[in-house]
């Protein structure tokens, strides 16, 4: 059986094609230059919550993948409240800079802590090789453990934290209050395009 890339499991042939199609589609909506790269731990087990998949019709997918596209999609100052058919946030996303990623590229249910610090190493590697953002903003709890690689990676000026601590892209705290990943990342993008002006 081979060893996934992505995940470090060994794993079948479907698993390896599922997570080169997610790449793929993750790829169609990257920016050329990353402002701010919003990272999480793992995708999600359903194939059609995957975050970057074309969906056909918003009740395809579950009611926390609805939420978690929302949330991202108020990273870029969008309510999405506004639109009344389907949006593409993904496409949003890619216009305002930022880029989503998953430091465990595959799903791994339980084993998720252990996956993340096997695959923490070769994040480091793709952030500093290949995404290159001018910042990275960790969306999840999960992701508190690899904070530390992440600064002895030189990243600490870059990451955008909520109080020392990852953001939590799965709670809706108040607008621009403690935890308001939206406003974080929004004050980082003014600041680029006032930077840039
Ligand atoms: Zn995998």
């Amino acid at each position: 059986m081979p060893v996934c890339d992505g995940c470090g499991a060994q794993v079948d042939d479907a698993h390896i094609r599922a997570r080169i199609e997610r790449l793929e589609m993750a790829t169609r909506y990257r920016p050329i230059h990353i402002q701010v790269l919003l990272l999480d731990a793992a995708p999600p087990e359903r194939a059609e919550d995957f975050f970057y998949r074309a969906v056909g019709n918003r009740s395809e997918r579950s009611d926390g993948a609805r939420a978690y596209c929302n949330a991202l999609l108020k990273c870029t100052g969008e309510d999405p409240s506004r639109f009344s058919s389907e949006i593409d946030a993904p496409a949003e996303l890619q216009r305002h800079g930022l880029f989503l990623t998953n430091v465990v590229e595959c799903s791994t249910g339980s084993g998720l802590a252990a996956a993340l610090q096997r695959c923490a190493p070769s994040l480091l590697k793709r952030i500093q090789f290949s995404y290159k953002p001018k910042y990275v903003m960790p969306i999840s709890t999960a992701l508190q453990g690899i904070l530390p690689l992440l600064r002895e990676g030189g990243w600490t000026d870059r990451l955008i934290l909520d109080g020392g601590a990852p953001f939590d892209v799965r709670s809706s705290p108040a607008a621009h209050a403690p935890g308001d990943l939206a406003a974080a990342v929004n004050e980082k993008l003014t600041k680029a395009v006032s930077n840039s002006a």
